[in-house]
């Protein structure tokens, strides 16, 4: 059989990244979406009013890593240029070296493929959207929810689904189609449907530790950004992570990341007066929010819940259900502090596109598919999986007087902090492999175990802190009990919270 009539559930970023890869001679994509359409106006307008309550995180920052910009770059310049004209920002890997490096920085062609995408995400949402309006064979239905599956089995008994059922208006319907995609987001409904029908998913899920808090300003008429390189666009101290967004149409944003544990500052974080004090502390921030340069245009968005989370669709080899293929958040879930889950989806999308045109089994259909996203993305995975947990840690230890670090903990700070990251802000030959797995143009970890980059971060090690003094950062802000003092919180925990964490 072959994929001609394919049901899309979902129009967020995985549904329309899978209408782009799909959208072939001969096969009609429709994409079903709970949400209204985004309003015929600016991108102001798309922000302001577009409501898509299918999407919690639609007002939070989000930027496309260079996997997913090289791929719009290549695959659909158009869509490309059309996302530049609406004012999507093109953050190189030059705009991001540190000042400890600028004065020999010699740009190569390769760092123009070391790029960041980046606009509000109702931005970059609306322009996919109209783009992919625009593609033969796709069509979008609008208002309309798929509140189950249609199920039969195949001759050998595998469970295969046939079709959704919709409710349009209150109606419900029946939609018939040779491949389900379900692209409905961290909040998909489709395992617990399977389950309901007796298909039980297998999931690996690890929680983030950490809750995420967003809120968006924009320069003054004749204000510009200002400059970078002295400073991190984005650091951790510990009891919180922040990162600055620049955006399309003079927009920006901030994100403060906040450890699960530290109750106290995300109740009062919420507050935009306690955001933007917050803010003003830390230096690196505190330039961007001058009462003189910018004003603020919303509130404080937070949202909690974040997690890791891998789903398998296919046991010993076998899928464990047909004609249905999950994408996006529905199929693999990270913590958003990376970034990465539009490149996840994108990259989804394009394996399910060579599957379908490498075979006309169901069956291979997805083992081609889940075994394709588990070689390119599971590194990656895994790499932030790894780093989420010893960030848990750490923010836990943080908080514990007690707490007494033994060597190996030592250790392996002192390899982050005195090694890794002294190479990185001394070597652009380093930066550059390094960001390119931050980018997943390479595995994460490939450019630290080249033998010869590995020598290089050793002997910058070797080297100590006295004579690496020119390349530590100067101090990023303020510590936990100075900040907490200026917030006036107090700094008592949860100690329930802090013992599961820890
Ligand atoms: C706070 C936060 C910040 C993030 N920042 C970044 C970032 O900077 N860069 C990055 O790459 N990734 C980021 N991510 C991850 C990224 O947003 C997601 O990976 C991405 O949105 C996944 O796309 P999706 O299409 O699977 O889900 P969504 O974009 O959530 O879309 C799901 C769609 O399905 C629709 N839907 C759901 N159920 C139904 C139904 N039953 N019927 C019809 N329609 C339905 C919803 O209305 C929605 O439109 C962030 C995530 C969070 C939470």
């Amino acid at each position: 059989m072959s994929a001609e009539n394919i049901l899309v559930i979902g129009a967020g970023i995985a549904g329309l990244n899978a209408a782009l890869a799909l959208s072939k001679p001969g096969r009609r994509v429709t994409l079903i979406e709970r949400d209204p359409p985004p309003p015929e106006g600016s991108a102001d307008e798309a922000f302001e009013v577009w409501e898509r309550r299918g999407v919690g995180h639609l007002r939070h920052s989000h930027a496309f890593l260079a996997r997913l910009y090289l791929l719009l770059r290549e695959k659909y310049p158009d869509l490309l240029q059309a996302l530049l004209d609406a004012g999507c920002r093109e953050l190189r890997f030059e705009d991001g070296v540190p000042d400890t490096l600028r004065e020999i920085y010699e740009p190569t062609q390769e760092d123009n493929d070391l790029t960041i995408l980046t606009s509000r995400r109702t931005t970059l949402e609306f322009i996919m959207r109209r783009y992919v309006a625009t593609l033969p064979g796709v069509k979008f239905i609008t208002n309309t929810r798929v509140k189950g599956l249609r199920q039969d089995r195949a001759a050998d008994g595998t469970p295969k689904i046939t079709g959704v059922i919709v409710d349009k208006d209150g109606q419900e319907q029946i939609l018939s189609a040779d491949l389900v995609v379900d692209a409905g987001g961290k909040n998909a409904l489709g395992m617990d449907w399977l389950k309901a029908a007796g298909i039980h998913v297998r999931e690996e899920v690890e929680g983030a530790g950490i809750l995420y808090y967003t809120r968006h300003y924009r320069l003054r008429p004749g204000q510009e950004e200002p400059p970078r390189g002295k400073l991190p666009g984005g650091a951790d101290l510990g009891y919180i992570k922040y990162g600055i967004f620049p955006a399309d149409n003079g927009c920006f944003s901030i994100t403060l990341a906040v450890p699960e544990v530290e109750m106290e500052l995300r109740r009062r974080i919420v507050h935009p007066d306690v955001f933007d004090t917050v803010c003003r502390a830390i230096p690196a921030m505190e330039p961007w929010i001058e009462e003189t340069r910018v004003d603020p245009t919303s509130k404080v968005y937070g949202m909690g819940e974040l997690k890791s989370q891998w789903r398998h669709l296919v046991e010993d080899g076998k899928p464990i259900v047909l004609n249905y293929i999950p994408m996006g958040d529905n199929l693999i879930r990270t913590n958003p502090l990376y970034g990465r889950g539009c490149s996840f989806a994108a990259v989804e999308a394009q394996a399910l596109d060579r599957a379908l045109d490498a075979s006309d089994d169901p069956a291979e259909w997805a083992r081609q598919y889940h075994a394709d996203v588990a070689r390119d993305v599971r590194p990656y995975y895994d790499s932030m999986l790894k780093q989420d947990l010893a960030a848990i840690r750490r923010a836990a230890n943080g908080l514990n007087p007690d707490y007494k670090a033994g060597i190996k903990a030592r250790l392996a700070k002192s390899f982050i902090e005195d090694a890794i990251n002294i190479a990185l802000r001394s070597d652009i030959d380093l930066l550059r492999e390094a960001m390119h797995g931050f980018h997943m143009l390479s595995h994460p970890e490939a450019w630290l175990k080249k033998p010869m980059n590995f020598l290089k971060v050793m002997r910058v090690w070797a080297r100590g802190k006295k004579r690496n003094k020119a390349y530590y950062l100067p101090r990023i802000g303020p510590k936990r009990h100075e900040m907490f003092e200026l917030l006036e919180l107090s700094p008592t925990l949860d100690w329930e919270k802090y013992n599961k964490a820890a």
